[in-house]
Order: structure tokens, then sequence, then C-alpha cells
């Protein structure tokens, strides 16, 4: 054990991953002020009712198939028998006379199915002599008829509350004829880069200077239907603007997020900031890249103070924001899908701290999912993790993989 990691263990113990974001989601409150939308501007909000169904769906009785509509009653279905086609039925046009006997109506996809008929055949399978209907031994009756509410019966939910609104629940809704919905509001965000380092795209570079590449990261990060964001710019590493600055934007936002200055360097104020103006709840967690990860409140406004390196910005960001915004808009959370895989090349970590690597799953043709390291893993290293597409999760305790052994993977 090194000098480093007796301390972590024997002073205070870092806060696990999942205990950090358990003690998020013990300190988060959900919003719950809705407002109505049209229908088309519901994609990706937080449904904040359950939306039930007014009408039947399907509505009427109709075909599945382009074909023939008849009943079957005392017909012999192993035996050919012969209809007289005595009308035509397209989607939209019921037919409004009696279907008797003897008799079928030609019926296309949609289409309203005559009362008295039970069976339709798909046009493929009969022939067609003008009006007379020839129907082959071995047709299977009672198919292909949409039956009324087998979808849903009003009175039922359609989508309930808390679902994330998806393309095909805005289908879903509008075939029940509903025009407008309640959903939550959006959540307010503000971010900020914290650094003298930092300068902006367009400024001439100079020794010492780097671009501030993390709003650009958050900017994309935070595209979300649910979310009113606001780029708050850079905050030079000045404690006194920083705490006007937060001060502030906690009064206007539900939730400010800051990169950098998270560390314990004689520049990084975002603590002691966040001690002087509201609370700390954690500052620190055993995750890598993202050691240094603040969250409190200040007044009633949620503070994540991020870590400064980009990747650990993003990653951070992937494993404890991105889920904790989702339940603060009051959506359901789903658990991510940690896949299993092959790892093909050998990976190095140290005792401590939960990993977040970045690497490249694949598939082989036979199917079995593979995953490689994609490179160099600093929390600076922006190629590795533009080439990556999943996370290597290796626990606090692993030490080494070596090629062939299972590693678990989180897309993203
Ligand atoms: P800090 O946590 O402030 O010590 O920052 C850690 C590292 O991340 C330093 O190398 C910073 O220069 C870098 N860093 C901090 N903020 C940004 C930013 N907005 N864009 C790019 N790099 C940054
Ligand atoms: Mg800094």
């Amino acid at each position: 054990m090194s000098i480093e990691s007796c301390v972590i263990y024997e002073k205070k113990p870092l806060l696990s991953v999942k205990e950090a974001q358990e003690r998020i989601y013990a300190a988060l409150s959900p919003l719950t002020q809705s407002e109505c939308v049209p229908l088309k501007d519901a994609l990706g909000r937080t449904l904040a009712q359950t939306v039930y169904a007014t009408i039947n769906l399907p509505f009427t009785r109709n075909s599945a198939m382009d074909g023939y509509a008849f009943c079957s009653k005392g017909l012999d279905s192993e035996m050919p028998f012969t209809l007289t086609q005595i009308g035509v039925i397209f989607a939209g046009n019921p037919f409004h006379g009696e279907l008797k006997a003897g008799e079928c109506v030609r019926i296309f996809t949609g289409g309203v199915v005559p009362d008295g008929a039970d069976s339709i055949v798909m046009q493929e399978q009969v022939s067609a002599d003008n009006v007379t209907i020839h129907f082959p031994a071995g047709i299977q009756f009672g198919k292909h008829i949409r039956q009324i509410g087998e979808d849903v019966r009003a009175g039922e939910p359609l989508c309930l509350a808390h679902k994330t609104l998806s393309a095909i629940d805005l289908g879903f809704l509008a075939s029940a004829g509903i025009e407008f919905v309640n959903v939550i509001r959006k959540l307010n965000i503000a971010y900020f880069s914290t650094g003298d380092e930092l300068i902006g795209l367009g400024d001439t570079l100079r020794v010492g200077k780097i671009y501030d590449s993390n709003r650009y990261s958050l900017h994309g990060l935070l595209q979300h239907p649910s979310y009113n964001v606001f780029d708050g710019g850079v905050i030079t590493d000045d404690y006194d603007l920083l705490k006007q600055t937060l001060q502030q934007a906690s009064e206007k936002f539900d939730v400010v997020i800051t990169t950098g200055g998270a560390s314990v360097g004689d520049a990084d104020h975002i603590k002691t900031v966040l001690e002087a103006c509201g609370d700390v709840n954690f500052w620190k967690i055993a995750m890598k890249p993202g050691k240094p990860l603040a969250f409190g409140k200040i007044g009633d406004c949620y503070f994540f103070g991020l870590p400064g390196n980009p990747v650990a910005v993003t990653t951070t960001f992937d494993i404890i924001l991105k889920p904790a915004l989702l339940y603060l808009t009051s959506a359901h959370i789903k658990q991510p899908l940690v896949l299993s895989a092959t790892c093909t090349t050998p990976l190095k970590k140290s005792r401590g701290r939960q990993e977040f690597q970045r690497g490249i799953l694949t598939q082989t043709p036979q199917g079995a999912l593979e995953v490689a390291t994609s490179g160099h893993q600093g929390s600076h290293i922006f190629s590795s993790a533009s080439t990556a597409n999943c996370y290597i999760i290796l626990d606090e305790n692993v030490t080494s993989v070596t090629c062939g052994d299972q590693v678990s993977v989180l897309l993203c």
C-alpha cells in the first residue's frame, strides 16, 4: 500500500461512487411544478401526470390486411368455397350495406370491418373472377381483424406519470386524440468554467494559457429537452469573485455546475466558497477520473463542482451528474445496462478508487463482446476519450486486468 493510500484509508476514507450517488439522491428533491405543452413540444419531457385514454384503441374494428371480409358461419374451412363480392371498403370510407351469407366485401388495410364479418382473408390467397371470389380449402377463420380496444381500452392509462416521452409516445398519445400534455417544468441549469489559465476560442494562445474546453463539453452534455441551460462563461481563480458569482447564480437557477478549482491547490477555491455560502455534502470521491467532485447546496440551488481535467468532467457527468439531473426532472430513472466483455488488452490500475477507463467495445462475428483500452488514460487526454465508445469499470480493489479477463462495460 502506498503512503498516499495509507493516508486515505487511515484518516478519512473517500466516499465510493455508489455512496456518493446515494447521498446525492437522498439530498435531491425532484421538481413538481408542471406546465401544459402542445404534444409536439413534449418530446423528451417528463410526464407530470398519468394520461388516460378517453377512447378505445382501436376505436372501431378494422382490417389488418388488404383482402376480403366475410362471415364464416355455415362455411367449412376444410373445403374450397365461393362468395360474391358486394362492395369495397377503403380506410376512411366505411361500408353501410348489410353483409349476408354467401357475400363478402373487398377491404383494404385500416378499413372498418362491417358488422357481421368475423374473418378477413388476404387477397393473395384468393382468386377473383369479376365479383365471384374463390377461396381455397384450409382458410383460417377469425383472422386479420383488429379488435376494438385490443391495444388500450377507454379509461386505461396510455403513459404513466414520470415517463420521459419518446417519439412513439407522441404517436401513441396522438392516436388517442391527446393534443396537450402536462409535463414537469424545465430544470434551469447554469454552468461556469473556473481558472486563470482559460481563454476563449478566437483569443490568441500564449504560454501558460489554454482554451476553455470544458464549457464546450458541458454544452454538449447538457443538451436535453428538459433543461434550460445558461453558459455563464469563465470565472477567474478569485475567491471573492467566485463567491459572488455562485451566490448570484444560485438565486436564479435550480442547479449550478462549475469545472475546475475543486481540488486542494492554493488556487482551488470551490470547496471553501461552498462552505462559506452554502453546505458541502461531499467534495471528494473514490473515482478515477474525478476524485475532486464537490456536491452541496447554496440556498435552494444544487451545486456540483466538477474537476477541471476535461475527461474527468465528461466521466463524472456521465456517471454522477447525468442520472442526478434527470432525477431532478422527476423522470423515472432506468438503471444503465452494464455489459460483460472479454478484455483484449492488459489494463493497469492502482488500488483504492473505482476507475472508469475509456475503451472500445466491439462484437465478434459470433456475437461475443470484446473490449480494448482506447489508449492513454490520463484525465487530460482527449484523444483516447474521443475514440472510446464505452467505459471499462474497474472496482476499487482491482489492480490489473490481463488479456482474456471479463470486465464490466458501460456504453457512452
Ligand atoms: P483544476 O482542478 O482547476 O486544478 O484543473 C485541473 C486541470 O484541468 C488543469 O490542468 C486545468 O488547466 C485544467 N482545466 C481546468 N478547467 C479547464 C477548462 N475549462 N478547459 C480545459 N481544461 C481545464
Ligand atoms: Mg484551476
